[in-house]
C-alpha cells in the first residue's frame, strides 16, 4: 500500500491531537503520548486514488471503426462528443451508404469516468449531444445501439471493454477501455487513517 503519510488524530479520551505515522497504522492502533493520558486509540485506514495521473494519459481508450479499413479515435477524460462534425471531440469519417451518411454532426456521448474509491473506469454511453450554445440535449436522427440493442432517448448506459457501439444502424465502433494495471494503480492509491469513538 504506498501513499501514507504521516498524520495527525484527535485522542478519542483526552482530545489532545497524536501524530500517527505509517508503523503505528500497520499495528492498528497507537498510544496516547499525553501525559496522563495513555488510551490506546484503535486505527483504521481507508484510501481512495488520486485520479491526476489520468490527466497526463494520452488516451483513455479508444473506438476503432468496424469498416473496411481500421481507422481509431482516441478517447479523452470526461465528455466525449461522437460525430461527424468539426466541433465533436471524436470527430469521425462520414460514411456514405447509397448515397447517404447516417451519421448525426454530433450524434452521442460517450463519457469517461473514474470511481476513486474502486479505481475503476467507467464508459457511459448516451445518445445526441448537448449544444454548447444553449446547453440543450439533442439526439441522433437515427440512433444508436450498444451490442445489438437500441438505446432509449435519455439512457445512459455503461459499455463493457470490447462493446460494439452502432451509429445510425449501419457505422461499428469497438471500444477499448484504457487498460491501467493493478501494480501502476497502487502507486496513485492515497491512503488516509481515522480513529474511531474507541479506546481500549
Ligand atoms: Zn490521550
Amino acid at each position: 500500500m504506498g501513499g501514507f503519510k504521516t498524520t495527525l488524530i484527535t485522542c478519542q479520551q483526552c482530545g489532545r491531537r497524536i501524530m500517527v505515522r505509517a508503523a503505528d497504522v500497520e499495528r492498528g492502533f497507537i498510544t496516547c503520548s499525553h501525559t496522563g493520558c495513555g488510551a490506546v486509540n484503535v486505527l483504521e485506514t481507508t484510501g481512495y486514488y488520486d485520479e491526476g495521473f489520468l490527466h497526463d494519459l494520452d488516451s483513455l481508450g479508444q473506438l476503432t471503426y468496424q469498416g473496411d479499413s481500421i481507422r481509431t479515435y482516441s478517447l479523452q477524460f470526461g465528455s466525449n462528443v461522437i460525430g461527424i462534425a468539426s466541433s465533436c471531440t471524436v470527430q469521425v469519417e462520414r460514411s456514405v451508404h447509397n448515397g447517404r451518411c447516417f451519421i448525426s454532426r454530433r450524434h452521442c456521448t460517450l463519457t469517461v469516468t473514474f470511481d476513486k474509491w474502486t479505481g475503476l473506469l467507467r464508459y457511459q454511453l448516451q445518445d445526441g449531444a448537448v449544444d454548447p450554445a444553449t446547453q440543450v440535449m439533442h439526439h441522433s436522427k437515427n440512433g444508436i445501439q450498444l451490442n445489438g440493442v437500441t438505446l432509449a432517448k435519455a439512457e445512459l448506459i455503461d459499455v463493457p471493454d470490447g462493446g460494439i457501439i452502432t451509429l445510425g444502424g449501419l457505422d461499428q465502433f469497438r471500444l477499448n477501455h484504457v487498460s491501467i494495471s493493478p501494480d501502476a494503480l497502487i502507486t496513485h492509491k492515497v491512503e488516509t487513517v481515522f480513529n474511531p469513538d474507541q479506546t481500549q
